[in-house]
């Protein structure tokens, strides 16, 4: 049998999109599945829409998600080079073959002469095409003597190669994902193969190199679809066989009408790019910079397209390879949704040991030059964790047990500071001195300080909170103090009361 070759074959025109990941990804799984080779090829005959720093944004993405390519521009392989722009001496003879073999053609418009036909066309309400009924009475070497083309290519006329698409043939296509398609062959026209400036389009090279790469599935986006009955045709021309082609429905927005684009993301704070990308003006947020865990943008990003047919949402990258296939990928298109993003990624740091959390906690810490305590900020990473969505949010969580509240707000101010608030807090403090902090003893505690007075348990604990989180959230509040410990405790306990009386005194 032969080996499944897939390849990721994106052009370097800027970021690379989160539908280009997951068109990237879905390769990834099925040459895993298939125990075949995932190729990376660099597309960058567009000199005009280059764009410098691309090719490692790509190379960079699928190496920090995981799915680095077996071959490719970075890893080498046998059917190099994986750049075209490398491969350009390669692409001229088989225009010409296509030229002999009687499938393509010179034609000697300028871009003037085109747009002028288009201007005309235009006025007269109608589009231009140059196909098989106009190229007969246009300046090619279909319509013209071949000594007058032989003399004009001679004297170095600048021409292109354009294949010729035949007229009324009903053209039988097959898609994995869509099925068998028909389409009559007359509403194509004859697209450019080879350009006067010596390079070839997309589809010359795109074909070419899948066959010499022995590519043995294409797996892309819905966008590529129209090109479909060109490429069946120049296989046929060229006598190759083949591929089979799968093309992947699109990423929609999140309002559900129309393919996601980096102004979503730009309008709803989410990124739609996997790595931050800096270029002049240009600026997007990554899904890295943001927070994100690979496996868990993987994970969002399989399920958008694909239907494991169960009920299943979590997949490790071993479970997709083994499930992972063409068949239960969907027609239409699946939307985006930045609040299932963030899930994923919840799931994901919630299943993360809490070694591997405190690794990036500590390292933060000391980042910020703060203290650190391994045992002790083991127990806040493991008591704030449920509450955190990405790993920067553990610190925000937990900032107030490395730093004392400088200032509490108003509206706190208000909901916990009464008459006595400032006698409960000093009776609590007495009793303190000598407790033993314990979270356990800590409570029961409390409880007797608010039963012995007749306060209630919302006079004692809210002030306490307030005067050790600076805000009226977080965990259990013997919990709190138990971590952050006697001395701290009673510290923050004595300004709360000072700011307290300051407070009382500005009313
Ligand atoms: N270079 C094309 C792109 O940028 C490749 C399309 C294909 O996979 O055939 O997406």
């Amino acid at each position: 049998m032969t080996q499944v070759r897939v390849r990721f074959a994106p052009s370097p025109t800027g970021p690379l999109h989160i539908g280009g990941v997951r068109t990237a990804l879905y390769n990834y799984l099925f040459a895993k599945r298939h125990g075949g080779k995932f190729v990376l090829r660099i597309e960058d005959t567009d000199q005009s829409r280059y764009v410098e720093g691309a090719e490692e944004y790509i190379v960079e993405s699928l190496e920090w998600l995981g799915i680095a390519p077996d071959e490719g521009v970075n890893a080498g392989g046998d059917y190099g080079p994986y750049r075209q722009s490398e491969r350009l001496h390669l692409y001229e003879e088989y225009a010409k073959e296509l030229v002999e073999k009687g499938h393509a053609y010179y034609a000697f418009e300028t871009a003037e002469e085109l747009d002028n036909l288009r201007d005309e066309s235009g006025k007269a309400g109608e589009t231009f095409m140059y196909n098989y009924l106009t190229r007969s009475s246009l300046r090619n070497s279909l319509a013209m003597d071949k000594d007058e083309v032989d003399a004009m290519i001679a004297q170095g006329a600048p021409y292109v190669i354009r294949f010729k698409i035949p007229a009324g043939e009903s053209l039988r296509m097959h898609d994995v994902i869509r099925g068998n398609m028909v389409i009559d062959s007359s509403v194509l026209d004859d697209k450019v193969l080879y350009k006067s400036d010596g390079f070839p389009t997309y589809h010359l090279a795109n074909i070419v190199d899948d066959h010499l790469m022995a590519i043995t599935h294409v797996i892309r986006g819905e966008e590529w679809l129209p090109s479909l009955p060109l490429h069946v045709l120049m296989y046929e021309a060229f006598g190759w066989n083949a591929p089979s082609f799968a093309h992947l429905p699109l990423i929609l927005k999140p309002e559900g009408k129309g393919k996601l684009s980096k102004r979503d993301g730009d309008k709803h704070g989410f990124p739609v790019f996997p790595l931050r990308w800096e270029k002049s003006e240009d600026v997007y947020d990554g899904y890295r910079e943001q927070g994100y865990l690979p496996d868990a943008m993987l994970n969002m990003l399989v399920l958008l397209g694909w239907n494991p047919g169960t009920e299943q949402e979590i997949f490790s990258i071993d479970e997709l390879i083994q499930q992972f296939d063409l068949d239960k990928v969907s027609k239409s298109g699946a939307r985006f949704s930045a609040e299932k993003a963030k899930w994923f990624n919840q799931q994901y740091l919630q299943a993360m040991s809490v070694e591997d959390l405190h690794g990036d906690f500590a390292e933060l810490l000391r980042e910020k030059g703060i203290e650190r305590d391994a045992a002790k900020d083991k127990r806040i990473v493991e008591l704030m964790r449920e509450r955190a969505v990405f790993g920067h949010d553990l610190w925000e969580l937990s900032e107030f047990f490395y730093q004392r509240p400088e200032k509490y707000d108003e509206a706190n101010w208000k909901k916990v500071w009464k008459d006595k608030t400032a006698e409960v807090v000093q009776t609590l403090m007495g009793r303190l001195q000598s407790a033993d902090f314990e979270a356990e003893s800590l409570q029961t505690l409390l409880h007797d300080v608010a039963g012995e007075n007749s306060w209630g348990m919302g006079m004692v604990m809210m002030p306490v909170r307030l005067a050790l989180v600076g805000k009226l959230q977080g965990p259990d509040v013997p919990v709190i103090m138990e971590i952050l410990g006697k001395e701290e405790v009673l510290i923050r306990l004595e300004n709360f009361v000072k700011e307290g009386d300051q407070y009382s005194k500005n009313q």
